[in-house]
This record gives structure tokens, C-alpha cells and sequence, in this order.
């Protein structure tokens, strides 16, 4: 297969650790900007694709409220496909993901994104990589053997104009 180029707009966040909550749930300290980014990578590759989400089955277990687990490895409400095989790439991949930082208006412009609101660059890529593995883009991130993420500010000569990504996918291998 060849190369899969998908353009994400939005405003990049990156993907730290994961926090424990009063509830003993985990969740991300971003969530709230976290989200909105990977909805937009994840619609992004949908269209470009014609992927869809996994839907979960409903097992016959009941959660603390009273209402059916999710059975997040069975076989998706839409297609019937499990959680493991629901990717178009099958195979080993190698990503590179470019992303275009709003710059704040107080920052001039041939200054680079190195400040702490800026982000790690392997927090970008695992938000990026996140949220391509929801778009049923592959089976799973662990495919990803050979990866690479680049940040810059949007309107940099390397990325786009505006904030967000552009992600690039190549299909290097067999299938599994
Ligand atoms: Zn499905």
C-alpha cells in the first residue's frame, strides 16, 4: 500500500501520563483540551478512510451504576469485527506526525515551540497515535515500529498554516 497522507485541523495537545482520580479512575489532567484534538485527528482519518469506531459490545456484567459493561475487546456492534483485528492497516507501519502549534501572539515569529505549554514531543505522538488506533486506522499503536514527530508552529515553511497536523502513514510490512 502506499503512502496515507491525513490533514488534521485543530489545536494539537499532547498525551501525558495518565492521572488517578477520587474514583480510582484513571484520566488524562488535559482531558478537556485532549479530547476536542484527538476527535479531530480521529474524524480526519474516518473521511479520509472510511473507517469507523469500534463499537463495543455489552457484556452481561454490571458496572458499579447498574448498567452493562462494555466488553471493549468483543466484536463491534457495526461490523462484528473484535477489537483486535478492527484496523484497515494490518501490518507493520512507519508514522511521522508534523505538528502546527498556535503560536501566541506574544511570541515573534522565528522563535521555535520549546516552552513547557508547548508540549513533549512524544506527548503529541501518543495523543496523534491514540487517537488514529480509535479511527480503526490500524489493529493497534504497537504496528507503529518506526516513528517520528516534528512540532513546530503553525505557518512554519515544514507545517501547515494553521494549527494542527499532518500525519503520514506508510504501510512497510506484511500483514500479521
Ligand atoms: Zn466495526
Amino acid at each position: 500500500m502506499k503512502l496515507i497522507t491525513i490533514t488534521a485541523y485543530g489545536s494539537p495537545e499532547g498525551q501525558a501520563a495518565i492521572s488517578c482520580g477520587k474514583n480510582g479512575r484513571g484520566y488524562y489532567s488535559n482531558a478537556a483540551a485532549l479530547e476536542p484534538w484527538r476527535a479531530a485527528v480521529r474524524n480526519a482519518a474516518m473521511d479520509l478512510l472510511g473507517t469507523h469506531q469500534h463499537v463495543p459490545p455489552l457484556s452481561d456484567k454490571l458496572d458499579d451504576k447498574g448498567k452493562p459493561k462494555k466488553n471493549h475487546a468483543g466484536p463491534c456492534q457495526r461490523c462484528g469485527t473484535r477489537k483486535k483485528d478492527h484496523g484497515l492497516l494490518r501490518g507493520a507501519l512507519r508514522a511521522e506526525f508534523i505538528v502546527a502549534l498556535e503560536r501566541p501572539k506574544s511570541v515573534p515569529l522565528d522563535r521555535d515551540p520549546i516552552t513547557r505549554s508547548a508540549g513533549d514531543w512524544d506527548h503529541h505522538g501518543r495523543a496523534i497515535g491514540d487517537a488514529l488506533n480509535q479511527a480503526s486506522v490500524m489493529c493497534d499503536d504497537a504496528q507503529i515500529v518506526d516513528g517520528r514527530v516534528a512540532k513546530y508552529y503553525a505557518g512554519h515553511p515544514n507545517a501547515l498554516a494553521m494549527p494542527g497536523a499532518i500525519i503520514r502513514i506508510w504501510p512497510i510490512g506484511g500483514t500479521s
